[in-house]
């Protein structure tokens, strides 16, 4: 269950967020009493996201749109501001991703995933200005910890998300003097997620990503919203250019398990 924070009378747009993490996040705004747009490709996710997020006592809308798109996008906050008003959080979220080498990776794959990733947010964020609460509004950017962490066979990803913190950084700069944050979150690990069911198919390979976590396991949606209604919150009033990693501490390196192995077998010896 959530904290007790309260959003009423917020208005909160998530990119990306019919599914998974982002749409956790508009979910948990929408349970504390903000009205909450989402926007993604897919119109059946988008309808049974905005099922979902009915359920609270805010308004809720759901675009259909691409965030590649510059002036689709430009065009969705123009509606979610004639609806709602003022934006007061975003979340900038919507992401691709796929398992290769840089040599199986061809320029359009590779572009493919920067432009949802690391353009797309800059097309979300560009037009969201205009919109924005000043002051007090807040962003979040979803980023990964690829940002942090050279990852082999992620090279696309990791480039693209090292662009999104760099952003975060250069907006809270820009924008800090209208009394805008902006913020990022890293999730690790996160379970029942479409990124972790794409990217450990089988138990050997979660059993690779726990080993690996200081925590020793996933993270959960839940968690990551938390942070989430946290950074956006009073609580939070003087945070702003944070990359916050919400991953249990694999951004610290993940400890390969060679203490357990060496001190089991000192004991043996
Ligand atoms: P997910 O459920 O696949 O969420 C991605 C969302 O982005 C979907 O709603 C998708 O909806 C939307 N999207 C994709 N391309 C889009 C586009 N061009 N325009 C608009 N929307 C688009 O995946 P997830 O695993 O929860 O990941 C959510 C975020 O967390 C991502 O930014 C990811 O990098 C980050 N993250 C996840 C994990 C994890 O453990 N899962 C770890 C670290 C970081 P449509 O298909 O309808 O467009």
């Amino acid at each position: 269950m959530h904290q007790n924070f309260n959003y009423q009378n917020k208005t909160v747009f998530v990119a990306g967020g019919s599914s998974g993490i982002n749409l956790g996040i508009a979910n948990a705004f929408a349970e504390k009493g903000a009205n909450v747009a989402i926007m993604s490709r897919n119109a059946e996710k988008i309808k049974a996201a905005v099922d979902l997020l009915k359920n609270h006592s805010g308004k809720v809308i759901g675009f259909i749109g691409d965030v590649r798109d510059a002036s689709g996008v430009a065009d969705i906050f123009q509606q979610v501001n004639q609806s709602f008003g003022p934006i007061d959080i975003v979340v900038s979220g919507a992401a691709g991703n796929f398992v290769a080498p840089v040599t199986g990776i061809s320029p359009n794959g590779f572009k493919a995933v920067v432009d949802i990733d690391l353009l797309g947010t800059f097309n979300v964020l560009r037009a969201s200005h205009q919109w924005l609460r000043k002051p007090g509004a807040s962003i979040i950017n979803i980023s990964a910890p690829h940002s942090l962490v050279p990852t082999p066979m992620q090279a696309h990803v990791c480039a693209a998300k090292a662009g999104v913190d760099m952003l975060t950084r250069v907006l809270a700069m820009e924008w800090g003097p209208e009394g805008i944050r902006v913020n990022s979150i890293i999730p690790g690990p996160i379970d029942e997620t479409e990124g972790m069911r794409h990217l450990t198919p089988t138990d050997n390979a979660r059993r690779a990503v726990t080993a690996k976590v200081p925590l020793r396991r996933f993270g959960t949606i839940n968690e990551v919203s938390d942070v989430a209604l946290l950074l956006c919150s009073p609580m939070c009033s003087y945070v702003t250019g944070v990359v916050l990693p919400v991953d249990g501490g694999s951004s610290l390196g993940g400890p390969t398990p060679f203490g357990e192995i060496s001190s089991s077998q000192s004991i043996r010896n």
